[in-house]
């Protein structure tokens, strides 16, 4: 077809795609990429830390010594090798064969992204329930508004998730006659705040799915991204029935590769396969090698204590501008691991709003609002400290200080005025996230 416009096509998508709406990041990365902006906004590693020579080094070897299989088709959960591979990753987070897992439950995925969308495909019909902590990883808010589904939230804090919210929040799902089908939750280093769910709320978070018949989806990019001691050991580390852990080497390793994984209850197993299957007939096998040949013969838990080191320096250097450059009234969360913080505004600012004088300050961030299914989070953004090395986060502070300073002045000279944070009922209390 030639000479179509856009509005050819709406009355023929599908009603999943109504929903789709580009994320809040993808619109920003255009911008945000240009050399002179002082992007605090993606959630890029710092690739620059691998040992490039010597990774190049083995990709080249798996094409050119073991071509005819790594780059031929391979099968739908995974290739053995890598699964066993990941078994050694997860024991080092304490998810072993004490807890119940094995090589055999394991599915490989395309990033941990694809995780998310098998889960929602076996389990999500059109309006169901999805509980999520809010704010949440706008990635997994995409998939479920793609399966259709409602996310609604449940309130955290620094502790992550509040337990009598959640209890609250089921309840009320099940008094309006929906059908909540799992909690949606990265309780370790979390996407987009950095909080950690604490160990005493891990159990009864568990306990208060299980009573109430709630499967949880358990997603851990950063869990071994720690800087001051271990995390509490995972959900999944706990509970073998009802917990599905996905993770991905993106983080740890390097997101070009798109190599995740699901370690699913395994009643549940062969179904995901057939999903896998018909998704992607198999992730890379190309991919895979390199993610297990780069687990068996190269350092990756030294290389892991690399990443932390670079993340915890860049950690201290955005916690220390923060301190000293922004106006007062603005709160932010104190993150120990992850590669995020989540700062919220003087009352009445809005992020989003705010975002083209940012970019003119040549600066950038992720406004809130991409975060919450229902248009809360105004007075909200998401700091990276990943990717831009100390000088520069301090920098990217010092011009987005000043926009907050302007934007402060102009309300005081202009008056208020309707923005959205100030609408009633878009912004929840949160207590302590601030
Ligand atoms: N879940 C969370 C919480 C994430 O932050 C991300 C990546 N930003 C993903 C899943 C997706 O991971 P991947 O890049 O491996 O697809």
């Amino acid at each position: 077809m030639t000479g179509t416009t856009l509005d050819d096509y709406t009355d023929r998508y599908a009603q999943r795609v109504r929903g789709m709406t580009a994320s809040e990041i993808r619109a920003l990365f255009a911008v945000a990429s240009r050399p002179e902006v002082v992007s605090l906004a993606g959630g890029a590693p710092y690739i620059a830390a691998l040992p490039l020579d010597a990774v190049g080094e083995m990709l080249g070897q798996l094409a050119s010594e073991h071509g005819t299989s790594t780059l031929q088709y391979g099968i739908g959960q995974g290739t053995l090798d890598l699964r066993e591979r990941i078994c050694e990753v997860m024991a080092l987070s304490g998810i072993d064969v004490a807890c119940g897992a094995s090589p055999e439950d394991v599915v490989v995925t395309v990033g941990g992204q694809q995780a998310l969308d098998l889960v929602a495909r076996l389990f999500l019909d059109p309006g169901d329930v999805v509980l999520a902590e809010g704010p949440t990883y706008v990635g997994a808010l995409g998939v479920f508004q793609a399966a259709q589904a409602q996310v609604v939230h449940v309130a955290m804090d620094d502790d992550g998730l509040v337990p009598e919210a959640l209890e609250a929040t089921i309840a009320e799902v099940a008094r309006s006659g929906r059908r909540a089908k799992f909690l949606y939750t990265i309780p370790t280093y979390q996407n987009p705040t950095g909080v950690t769910l604490s160990e005493e709320r891990r159990e009864r978070v568990l306990d208060i799915c299980e009573r109430a018949g709630l499967l949880v989806v358990e997603d851990d990019p950063y869990g071994q991204l720690g800087f001051d001691g271990a995390a509490p050991a995972p959900l999944r580390a706990r509970r073998r029935d009802g917990v599905f852990y996905l993770s991905t080497f993106s983080k740890t390793f390097a997101p070009g590769l798109r190599v995740g994984w699901i370690l699913a209850p395994h009643a549940v197993r062969d179904k995901l396969v057939i999903a896998n299957e018909a998704q992607v007939l198999c992730p890379s096998a190309f991919a895979q090698a390199a993610v297990a040949t780069y687990l068996s013969t190269m350092p990756w838990r030294q290389q892991l204590k690399v990443y932390r080191e670079v993340y915890r320096e860049r950690r201290d250097a955005l916690l220390s501008a923060l301190t000293d450059l922004m106006p007062e009234d603005t709160t932010w969360t104190e993150p120990n691991g992850g590669l995020f913080v989540w700062a919220t505004l003087p009352e009445g600012l809005d992020a989003k709003a705010m975002m083209p004088r940012a970019i003119a300050a040549r600066v950038a961030y992720v406004p809130g609002v991409g975060f919450y299914a229902d248009g809360s989070g105004a007075g909200n953004m998401r700091l990276n400290f990943s990717f831009p090395p100390p000088e520069r986060i301090r920098e990217g502070v010092r011009r987005l200080a000043g926009v907050l300073e302007q934007e402060a002045d102009m309300r005081r000279v202009f008056g208020a005025g309707p923005i959205a944070g100030d609408r009633p009922g878009t912004r929840e209390p949160r207590p302590g996230l601030a």
